[in-house]
């Protein structure tokens, strides 16, 4: 167990750092966090801040040197960046990393543990892609294998003769067919350094644009049929993983049961209600992991939960919300910029307190 005043680094600097750096605060922690320039909003939460190159091995060992554990909340930290620190400090090993940051290897990897994927080919030439639409078949979606997020490096295919106007774009992807879902849920699971599992409930995940807008509870009959399932999936990806800390695994509910699209082995956006709805948000029972301490629960607060997130232009009238009805907890990132289709903050709407 990490004793209070123990400095917890984080690889990354975005609004996931920012309030993992506030749970560590709160729990009497010191956060610091190391990201290359850009626009870091950890920095506001964080006691220092490393703002430099994934490839600046002298700043990340000296990053390093400050820290009793280091995490990541950002899922494509290079894994040369995470060989430079040493493994001891860190809190889940990299191969979580190596597995998460490739669709091939994340879909690969959950087909050995018996999980179901959407048909799915490699795609590595214009030829692959040809054959690709043909072993797959359309409708589907041409992604890009790695780095892609929110939506981004994401093709529609609606028809072979389509797929001409794409062409393949010049980097290894993979071509998914389109899954008929009826809705869209996450598995959030927290497991400790001794391997205690223990899950929040799955809220139903509504997308714009290949972005999450929306998390909604109660999640409905279908995602709640299906939950166990999936849940017996994501406990199983931890334990394999030998992983510690918060994981996330995302499924489409289908007529034929769960079928899971990825996994991001950090706290998630679909998350972020429980900050307000469950008895211990993700935040801190993922430094509660990371650190040793025991876990919190993990029950919903409420019976019913809706975070909406504030995308673009809609954080500049994003107080008008505090005035509304019903207290919505708003959460802005404190993003300096509100560029169209960046996720600038949230608001969570609870329902009836739960006895
Ligand atoms: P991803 O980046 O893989 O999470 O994709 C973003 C969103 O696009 C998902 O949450 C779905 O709404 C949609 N999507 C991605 N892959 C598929 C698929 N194979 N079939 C249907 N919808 C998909």
């Amino acid at each position: 167990m990490l004793p209070a005043g123990s400095i917890i680094g984080i690889l990354g600097g975005g609004q996931l750092g920012r309030m993992m750096a506030m749970a560590a605060l709160q729990l009497g922690y010191r956060a610091i966090a190391y990201a290359p320039p850009g626009d870091n909003v950890a920095e506001d939460a964080c006691a220092d801040f490393f703002e430099s190159g994934w490839s600046d091995r002298e700043a990340l060992a000296a990053f390093a040197a400050k820290c009793n554990v280091v995490t990541w909340e950002f899922e494509n930290v290079p894994l040369a960046a995470v060989a430079a620190i040493p493994p001891a400090l860190l809190a889940c090993p990299a191969r979580a990393l190596e597995v998460a940051q490739d669709r091939l290897n994340e879909k690969s990897f959950i087909a050995d543990l018996g999980g179901t994927s959407a048909p799915y080919a490699r795609v590595e030439s214009d030829d692959d892609f040809a054959r690709a639409l043909v072993s797959v078949g359309t409708p589907g979606i041409l992604k890009t294998a790695r780095e892609g997020y929110d939506g981004k490096g994401q093709w529609r295919i609606a028809s072979a003769h389509e797929a001409s106007g794409v062409g393949f774009p010049g980097r290894p992807c993979i071509y998914e067919g389109l899954v008929a879902f009826e809705n869209e849920f996450s598995v959030i699971l927290v497991r400790s350094t001794t391997g205690e599992v223990r899950f929040w409930d799955s809220t139903a995940n509504h997308h714009e644009g290949g972005m999450l807008a929306q998390s909604v509870l109660p999640a409905g009959a279908l995602i709640e049929a299906q939950v166990g399932q999936a849940r017996e999936l994501a406990a199983k990806t931890a334990q394999a993983l030998g992983y510690v800390g918060v994981l996330t695994l995302e499924f489409f509910a289908t007529a034929q049961g769960p079928v899971f699209n990825e996994m991001a082995p950090r706290v998630h956006n679909s998350g972020h209600w429980t900050i307000e709805g469950a008895a211990t948000s993700q935040f801190e029972n993922h430094i509660r992991a990371i650190t040793g301490l025991p876990l919190g629960a993990t029950a919903s607060r409420f019976a019913s939960i809706d975070m909406r997130n504030i995308v673009g232009d809609a954080a500049l009238t994003a107080y008008e919300i505090l005035s509304e009805p019903g207290e919505p907890h708003l959460h802005l990132y404190g993003k300096r910029e509100a560029r169209e289709g960046r996720k600038m903050g949230h608001v969570t709407r609870v329902g009836h307190a739960l006895a």
